[in-house]
């Protein structure tokens, strides 16, 4: 009796690994180099930049509050910000579609998106 316990949780210890695995995978292939750069202002989309051209903006919330843009060699970063943690201005260079920099004290997300746009992900 207790063998088959043993083996029937191997079982189901494999296939959870599997199933972990398996989603892994996909989310990796979903992964594609990006298009768009996507600002979001309070779960509003203010603008919509090209990944391949190389700009420079400040993106102004509506209190006033700044964070300069920065998209180069086809990646997107926050550059400085006057928010009080800086966490967006730490956050690595985006390039991937569904990557995401977020500044919660200015509600801006910054988000990378391809051809068709990764929309159902969020
Ligand atoms: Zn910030």
């Amino acid at each position: 009796m207790d063998k088959i316990r043993l083996r029937n949780d191997i079982i189901l210890f494999a296939s959870l690994l599997l199933a972990a695995l398996a989603v892994w995978g996909a989310l990796k292939l979903l992964q594609k180099p990006g298009k768009y750069v996507v600002v979001e202002i309070e779960g509003k989309v203010s603008a919509v930049y090209a990944l391949d051209g190389d700009l420079k903006l400040d993106i102004v919330t509506a209190d006033g509050h700044v964070n300069k843009l920065v998209i180069e060699n086809g990646k997107a970063r926050i550059e400085s910000a006057d928010c009080p943690d800086k966490l967006c201005v730490k956050q690595h260079a985006i390039s991937m579609t569904g990557e995401t920099i977020i500044c919660l004290p200015h509600k801006l997300v910054i988000r990378i998106e391809g051809e068709g746009g990764v929309d159902a992900v969020t």
